[in-house]
């Protein structure tokens, strides 16, 4: 069959382009529309295979040289080549090798006078531009000036012919030589004017496809960096901000809103950032100089210029996009190999970090003996707030989700049956109240030991801070405003110091593991390079999840298209702008703070990171945040505090100098806000607040000089409006929920003193000191042997090694959130984990980047690297967390004690739910489509253990989000290094999302604190089962397994929630409704959608056929009726006219053609 057709086929073709029988060509052509309007583009594909372009070619080529023009032939081989070359993507080309441009040409400028005959040829015409060469070969011969006559001036007569001719100018502009061709004619002015009057007299919107047709016409002149100026001279930003402004509420304009704020957009004037340098306003001098300084600016407007002009190139390259082109190959290179990167000598220091492995009985019963004081002392003091495990099973209902706040009973939870103790049923006590006894003592002790903090040899002991006697302190701590506000709280005038003692006493003490009081003590001790003095309130407070999960946000409609609009009003208005700074960091004099009706603006705190504030209107700012120290990028984190505000009235922020191309905050996530009126009333909280978010690309540029040859100069907005709860309050917004290293370092205070010493071995030390003179906290954590016995001295000391480090990005908050909940579970009574430390040395880093946090960075340290790219070789003096947590695991290696689970806590902000990432070779070399024999190669599966089980037990985790594939540029990432440097299988990055779940019991739902956290003790839970799954346990170890967890049990449970997930293949973010970027390459305006020309072609005909109907018309029996309609109706302007349009019989067919309805 298929053969026959072929056969059929081609000898149709063959003899379209031999014969110079009339009959038998119209016969072809009727043939060949039948045979193409029945079927779909895979038809006609078929045809293109055929040669089907080729023939239809030659065939107008010949019939065009035959004079008089016969268009019963020509007009429905027209239309099939419209047809036909909208599908072929080499159909410019091949007009050209057949010089068919030319024909069609001079066959468009022959009929310019018959618009029937016309609009056929600009069909035609305008499927050949559609290849870029084609167009401007055309553009060269005069196509331009012929469609500029056909559309000017405007009228409303031949619409459709005018419509062709626009759309044919379209395709032709899309060569930026044509663009420069229109340009220089000085069409730009003459598009902007017709667009004018179209806009003006089509009140009904008829003609929505005429004014779109001319907004692509000006969006491709405005690519070139010409047409661009042009347009702006010819006020072009002005009379489409204009046009627009009464069609907003308009949907079914969308497709001119839509294109207009595009050019828009591209066409705003692209400016620097409004600072003195992109250049971080904190500098941190290096050892040794170990980098040089930035290069100067200045010269950014002749660059923008420059590198644009580059583009203005035509291009018929596509992007080859080579998506596994990063994915490692070479086997070598993944094999794992155990190097050193430092003299073996230097090992023997690591010794002193692994006490567990060199206590003999004798130290750890007097250590125990020591303990017992203290654990004594504190048991009196701690009251008995229970603090439970966030857990899915308390969810209620899927949008909105009570919790138990306080579990105080011992007990499964009803609705927890997967575990035969619920893993909440622990309870954890902690210090509620400051001790007045205490603090004295402490007072003392810090006094005989003022250099302890700073002191990193120093066996960790825990010290308070004294409480500073400098009144002024404590004002600075909390500002006027607060101060006035806890004064009208508490009903009189106080007197600076009572201020801290009288919150202090307001402070319920009831937020499960914080104490204010360390926390001041903790801050006191940090080193910051700005030399902070102040203190967040929030992070001095406390934080206690609300007891509900919000919600994703749902987009509103055109969210970003409005925030667009109201930015380019800038430019159009700009007497509305108030343009005033109201903060700033580098010139302080230059903040005018306090003005009336202005937020005042604050960060210089630890984690803060705003660097100026201006105000734009009465109620909207611009914010730009600080890059990271010795950096001039990497803004994405934010966290300041603002106060001044108005009740009820939205106001707007603008975070103008983000760098990532897309963000969470476009699908569904939210800022979060601490309000210090609401704390003060009982609600410490920090909430997702925020709305009519959006992410996109703005005008602001940073030249390449500035970044140090860094690609990628564009700035991103987030935009977004929030209503403050209180009048006059004092609030806090921030990227995430800040986590600040006092916060961590007080935690740990917390922890060490309310765990139970004779259970759980805990040793605080310091891996090392940071380039900024901050202590990097490592932690150890195991049970306490069961006896004195040497046998289980032995598997004290056996146990195998779990290394765990957290928050070497400092914008990563979450992960140290889920780090808090792996500490608080490590730690806890709970009998799972008592088991759990039975099993495991827990070997803990909770902060790889503390001077990256204290001092408010995204992304690096204080040398302005990426320590996550450092650990191939990282360099002592620069990146000592690194060097050292490196070290320490050379050792482990060393003495044979590798641990079993390495993994790096993080958080990703372009995605969805918590994953692990790995490391396979066999996946790596199966996904980069290696040829190398992967059966040769073994390989452990057991690094999927851990993901599949936290699939099942977390309610956060999705396994099918995770990835075991070894990317070349993630090399000397910790999870890469110590996989194949230190051979740990089980070497994990852990990312967590900052915004919410896609899937699971959290589906549809932002993640708080308590999902994070729960994360964090479920991490642990899985590595238990993971250890009782995968290692030879101890009789006693298994026996009291099968009491806490029904392995089996728990597995299956779970496996149909999971099996149902796995079905769902975890595709990355639908695209968003927007487009954040406004490149011309990006942007999709379904312009090559050619579904509009056929729409075009089939509405002519069917309006013939209705006319041919309606005229009683019958015809032989040979072609099918409608082809020998078409036939009849193509006949009578040719036969009627001979070059005279409007004429008797073709005057009807003619005239109504024109007038048919649209
Ligand atoms: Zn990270």
């Amino acid at each position: 069959m298929a053969e026959q057709e072929a056969s059929g086929l081609q000898v149709l073709l063959s003899t379209l382009q031999s014969s110079g029988d009339k009959d038998v060509i119209l016969n072809i052509l009727s043939v060949l529309t039948d045979l193409l309007s029945l079927g779909t583009g895979r038809r006609i594909q078929y045809v293109i295979s055929k040669g089907g372009s080729e023939a239809l070619l030659q065939a107008l080529t010949t019939t065009a040289r035959t004079e008089p023009l016969d268009h019963s032939i020509l007009l429905p081989l027209l239309r099939l080549l419209a047809r036909v070359g909208q599908r072929d993507r080499k159909f410019g080309l091949k007009a050209q090798k057949a010089e068919a441009t030319d024909t069609i040409l001079s066959l468009a400028r022959r009929n310019l006078g018959h618009h029937l005959h016309l609009t056929h040829c600009l069909w035609v015409l305008r499927v050949c531009a559609s290849n870029v060469t084609t167009g401007t070969t055309l553009g060269i011969n005069g196509a331009m000036e012929l469609l500029f006559k056909v559309i000017t001036p405007y009228s409303k007569r031949h619409i459709r012919t005018v419509r062709a001719a626009i759309e044919a100018l379209a395709a032709l502009l899309k060569s930026k030589s044509n663009s420069r061709r229109a340009v220089s004619r000085g069409y730009l002015g003459g598009l902007l004017r017709l667009y004018q009057d179209w806009h003006r007299n089509d009140v009904s919107n008829n003609y929505i496809y005429i004014r779109r047709g001319l907004l692509l016409c000006l969006k491709h002149i405005t690519n070139i960096q010409l047409g661009r100026e042009t347009f702006l001279c010819s006020k072009g930003m002005e009379i489409l901000f204009t046009s627009v402004q009464d069609c907003l509420s308009c949907k079914n304009l969308d497709p001119i809103i839509n294109t207009v704020t595009q050019i828009l957009r591209k066409c705003y004037p692209k400016e620097p950032l409004p600072v003195v340098t992109v250049r971080s306003s904190y500098s941190f001098p290096l050892p040794g100089n170990a980098k040089v300084e930035p290069p100067c600016e200045g010269s950014e407007g002749k660059w923008l210029k420059e590198e644009e002009a580059e583009k203005d190139l035509d291009s018929e390259e596509e992007e080859s996009k080579e998506e596994d082109y990063d994915l490692e190959t070479d086997v070598n290179k993944l094999r794992s190999k155990a190097v050193l990167d430092r003299p073996e000598e230097e090992l023997g220091q690591y010794e002193a970090m692994c006490p567990e492995l060199s206590h003999n009985f004798q130290e750890l019963e007097t250590e125990s003996e020591e303990k017992k004081s203290l654990e004594d002392r504190t048991e009196s003091l701690l009251s008995a707030p229970s603090h439970s495990i966030p857990n899915a099973t308390s969810v209620k209902h899927p949008n909105y989700r009570l919790r138990n706040q306080s579990v105080t009973e011992m007990g499964p939870d009803p609705g927890e049956k997967d575990f035969k103790v619920p893993l909440q049923s622990w309870t954890k006590k902690e210090i509620r109240r400051w001790d007045q006894t205490d603090e004295k003592r402490d007072i003392a002790e810090t006094a005989q030991d003022a250099d302890s903090c700073e002191d990193p040899d120093r066996n960790h002991v825990l010290i308070l801070r004294p409480l500073p006697k400098d009144p002024a302190w404590y004002k600075k701590t909390f500002y006027p405003e607060c101060e006035a506000l806890i004064s009208s709280i508490a009903g009189g005038s106080l007197d600076c110091s009572d201020i801290v003692t009288n919150l202090l006493e307001k402070h319920q003490g009831d937020i499960p593991f914080h104490s204010p009081h360390f926390y001041i003590a903790r801050a006191k001790c940090v080193k910051s390079i700005p030399g902070y003095k102040d203190l967040a309130f929030p992070d001095f407070w406390g934080h206690q999840p609300p007891p509900y999960s919000k919600p994703m946000l749902e987009r509103k409609y055109g969210v970003q298209r409005d925030k667009v609009l109201d930015d380019v009003r800038r430019l159009i208005q700009p007497g509305d702008v108030i343009g005033r700074t109201v903060f700033d960091l580098d010139e302080p004099s230059h903040s005018s703070p306090g003005a009336p009706d202005c937020l005042t603006f604050f960060s210089k705190f630890e984690s803060g990171n705003l660097r100026k504030a201006i105000q734009v209107r009465e109620f909207e700012y611009d914010l730009i945040m600080n890059a990271d120290v010795n950096s001039n990028q990497q803004h994405q984190w934010f966290y300041f505090e603002v106060r001044g505000m108005k009740l009820a009235v939205p106001y707007r922020f603008n975070i103008i100098n983000c760098e990532k191309f897309n963000s969470q905050f476009n699908y569904g996530m939210q800022l979060v806000m601490y309000s210090v009126k609401e704390a003060l009333q009982g609600r410490p909280r920090w909430l997702r607040a925020g709305h009519d978010i959006c992410y996109y690309k703005n005008h602001y540029r940073c030249s390449a000089a500035a970044r140090q040859g860094v690609k990628g100069h564009f700035y991103y907005t987030l935009a977004f409006s929030i209503k403050f709860p209180h009048k006059d309050d004092v609030c806090y917004l921030a990227y995430h929920y800040p986590y600040t290293y006092s916060t961590m370092m007080s935690h740990l205070d917390i922890l060490e003193r309310s765990r139970n010493p004779k259970k759980v071995y805990w040793r605080q030390q310091t891996l090392c000191q940071t380039l900024g003179g901050n202590l990097c906290p490592l932690l150890t954590i195991t049970a306490m042997p069961e006896s004195k016995k040497r046998d289980d001295l032995e598997q004290f000391c056996n146990r195998p090694y779990v290394f765990l480090v957290a928050r070497v990005h400092p914008g990563e908050s979450n992960a140290s959130w889920v780090m808090k909940g792996t500490l608080e579970f490590l730690v806890s009574n709970d009998p799972i984990a008592d088991l759990l430390r039975k099993c495991f040395i827990f070997k803990i880093v909770p902060m790889l980047n503390p001077d990256g946090v204290i001092n408010g960075n995204h992304r690096c340290s204080l040398s302005g690297d990426d320590l996550n790219r450092q650990w191939l070789a990282p360099n002592s003096q620069l990146h000592p967390t690194i060097y050292h947590a490196k070290g320490l695991l050379y050792y482990l290696r060393s003495i044979g004690r590798a641990p079993l689970v390495f993994c790096d806590y993080h958080g990703h902000s372009q995605r969805k739910n918590v994953f692990l990432y790995g490391c396979s070779i066999k996946e790596t070399l199966w996904q980069a489509g290696c040829t190398v024999d992967t059966s040769v190669i073994t390989e452990d599966v057991g690094y999927r253990t851990l993901p599949k089980i936290l699939d099942k037990v977390a309610p956060a985790f999705v396994m099918n989000s995770c990835s075991f594939l070894v990317e070349k540029s993630r090399e000397s990432t910790a999870r890469v290094v110590v996989w194949k440097e230190m051979g740990v299988l089980r070497s994990y990055t852990m990312e967590s999302t900052y915004c919410g779940c896609s899937h699971g019991l959290y589906k549809g739902l932002q993640l708080g604190t308590q999902e994070l956290e729960e994360m964090g003790s479920k991490f642990c839970l899985g590595l238990l089962i993971l250890h009782l799954k995968s290692l030879p346990c101890s009789k006693k170890v298994m026996t009291q397994a099968a009491l806490l967890l029904d392995l089996d049990e728990e597995i299956t449970d779970r496996t149909q929630r999971s099996c149902s997930n796995s079905s769902q293949e975890i595709d990355d973010e639908p695209p968003c409704a927007e487009e954040i970027d406004y490149n011309a390459d990006s942007c999709s305006d379904g312009e090559e959608d050619f579904s509009e020309l056929d729409q075009e072609i089939q509405e002519y005909l069917s309006w013939v056929e209705g006319k041919t109907e309606d005229d009683e018309v019958t015809m032989g029996q040979t072609c099918s009726s409608k082809a020998l309609r078409q036939l009849y109706v193509s006949n009578q302007p040719a036969t009627n006219n001979a070059g005279l349009p409007l004429h008797s019989a073709a005057l009807g067919v003619y005239s109504g053609f024109e007038s048919s309805p649209v």
